[in-house]
């Protein structure tokens, strides 16, 4: 027997996008109901992105004291480009008095569930949806935790489930419906219990390929390098690991300790043809996603999440469609500059397989340009720290 369940707007993913979009509707007093295919614990355990922009952290304090962002986050105001051995700070505060906080994902999810469910929200956990059905009046179908036909009824169906999203086909027509760039390479992710090698970022380029050091606390550290693709994790000693890092941040001393996880994270970027199609719509990685190097992600995410919850607002409580036509043409403008930045940091600082010596003098005359002149600099600044939520 099918359990069928009404709201206004039916939210499919409790990752960023889908639980603080439902956070801004509850804010203007409209229902919805989220539905999420993993559990609770899976969503608060899985280790992603890092980097929340000035404007997400402002958004996330619409949630009051569950946001821990700025008490368990730090804020950085720079970070360093490193290329012929040389390390070059881009300081955001002189640039554009602009920053950006360190403060896992997880975390996010973790603040933003405990809000949600201290909220009365209803959200479920180990539901998957199976399809759309768009139309006046569409409808989630969906599983629940113990395969039974679960459904939700609504006014409105947002997709905010993520890179391989069901809800794009009613958007699109497919699963796969859009622009789409890969790229010949990946990286190698490790978190390790080790202090902290810097203060800052370091986004460093070397002949043997890119490497990102990252913190995560006084004790964990997340750190990437560049690798091909198809890279098996099990292919490296944990010293061979260390090799690989080290060599690819000369000048630092990379500060060692056990891994205790390693993961290969595939670039790819994309965008969705549509965005919106009749009573459905697309937001986050559902409907864009892009290669890590710019830290956009989750950031793009919650820019559409903002934008969408105005849309909404108007549709629902006012029956005014303007703002939710707009929404395709609106995030696009944010979400092409996005594309733009994280394909540029990416080709910027990656070393590509069959980059010849000409590409290699290039590239290095390409970070000079970026490190020496003040316009370089801010253009760096202004999109990593994100540009204003403005609308
Ligand atoms: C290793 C890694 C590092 C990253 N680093 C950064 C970074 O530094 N900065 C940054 O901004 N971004 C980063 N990103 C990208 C960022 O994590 C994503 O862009 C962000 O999670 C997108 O949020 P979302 O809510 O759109 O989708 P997701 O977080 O993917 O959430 C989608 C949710 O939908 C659920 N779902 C999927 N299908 C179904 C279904 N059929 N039924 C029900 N539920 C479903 C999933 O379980 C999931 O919880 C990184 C990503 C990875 C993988």
């Amino acid at each position: 027997m099918t359990t069928t369940v009404r709201t206004r707007v039916a939210i499919v993913g409790a990752g960023p996008a889908g639980l603080l979009l439902s956070h801004l509707l509850e804010q203007a007093g409209i229902e919805s109901v989220v539905i999420d295919q993993r559990s609770r614990d899976e969503i608060e355990s899985t280790i992603r992105a890092g980097i929340l922009e000035q404007g997400t952290v402002e958004l996330l304090d619409t949630i009051g004291p569950a946001s821990r962002a700025r008490t368990v986050g730090h804020r950085h105001d720079g970070i360093e480009l490193r290329f012929e051995g040389e390390g070059h700070r881009i300081d955001f505060a002189a640039s554009v008095g602009r920053a950006v906080w360190l403060y896992p994902q997880h975390e996010v999810l973790k603040d933003l569930i405990a809000a949600r469910l201290a909220a009365g929200q209803d959200l479920r956990f180990g539901v998957t949806a199976e399809r759309i059905e768009n139309g006046d009046r569409p409808r989630v179908i969906a599983r629940d935790a113990d395969g039974a036909p679960f459904e939700i009824e609504a006014e409105f169906v947002v997709g905010s489930d993520g890179s391989r999203s069901v809800a794009r086909a009613a958007v699109t027509g497919s699963s796969t419906g859009g622009y789409f760039r890969e790229y010949p390479f990946a990286w190698f992710g490790v978190l390790c219990e080790a202090p902290p090698s810097s203060d800052e970022l370091i986004y460093s380029n070397s002949p043997d390929g890119f490497a990102l050091v990252s913190q995560r606390s006084a004790t964990v550290q997340r750190m990437y390098f560049q690798c091909a693709p198809d890279t098996d994790t099990a292919a490296y000693s944990e010293a061979q690991l260390w090799d690989e890092l080290q060599k690819r941040v000369p000048g630092t001393e990379l500060k060692q300790g056990p891994i205790f996880q390693r993961d290969v994270l595939r670039f790819r970027s994309f965008v969705a043809h549509e965005l919106r199609r009749g009573r459905v719509a697309l937001v986050g990685d559902a409907a864009h996603t892009v290669p890590p190097t710019g830290a956009k992600g989750m950031n793009l995410a919650i820019a559409d999440v903002r934008v969408l919850a105005k849309a909404l607002r108007a549709l629902l409580l006012d029956g005014e469609e303007r703002l939710l036509d707009a929404y395709p043409e609106t995030v696009s403008r944010r979400i092409w500059k996005a594309q733009h930045f994280s394909w540029w940091m990416t080709s910027m600082l990656h070393a590509a397989p069959d980059a010849t010596d000409f590409d290699r003098r290039r590239q290095l005359g390409e970070l000079r340009t970026v490190v020496e002149s003040e316009h370089g600099r801010a253009y760096l600044a202004e999109a990593y720290c994100g540009w204003p939520l403005d609308v």
